[in-house]
């Protein structure tokens, strides 16, 4: 049986690609992968890593694309330690309604971390629904500029 997935009118991360919304600011984009900052900074810098080519699930990638897209969270990991040294660094994927998966485009969550921080699991491992989202974790769009603008500052740099 194919897997649920959520179903929503228009997809938010091919707006953003296509340059029709800028919701999501862009930290960096490669031939197959573009990664942004998330609007919901349960973590400051916490970002998405994504496939340019609509693609519902990680089930759906190419062997290419799934290289190119590890290779972009790679890239962004290495970024957001540049850029704010963390204590730690989470990085996961939902696949389907089952998971949690809230924008059928695979997508990757790359967050920076904090010794004790009050954010333990994401949401969607931890249980909590998206739509209890606790308020102040979805940040204004000229706050999310700046987060994506200082990250980007510490893109260039050759990584290991
Ligand atoms: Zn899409």
């Amino acid at each position: 049986m194919p897997m649920r997935l959520a179903e929503p009118r228009r997809c938010l991360f091919c707006l953003c690609i296509g340059g029709e919304s800028d919701v999501l600011p862009i930290i960096s984009e490669g031939p197959a992968t573009v990664s942004f900052v998330n609007p919901r900074q349960f973590e400051h810098g916490q970002a998405l890593v994504v496939t340019r080519r609509h693609a519902p699930t990680i089930l759906d990638l190419s062997e290419d694309e799934a290289a190119a897209l590890m290779e972009a969270v790679r890239q962004t990991a290495h970024t957001l330690a540049r850029a704010y040294d963390p204590d730690g660094m989470t990085v996961y994927q939902n696949n389907g309604v089952a998971s949690l998966q809230e924008i059928p485009h695979v997508h990757f969550h790359v967050v920076p971390r904090r010794d004790g921080s009050p954010y333990a699991l994401p949401p969607q491992i931890s249980g909590i629904s998206p739509a209890v989202t606790p308020p102040g974790v979805v940040r204004p769009p000229e706050e999310l500029r700046a987060t994506a603008a200082e990250i980007r500052a510490h893109a260039a740099a050759p990584l290991p």
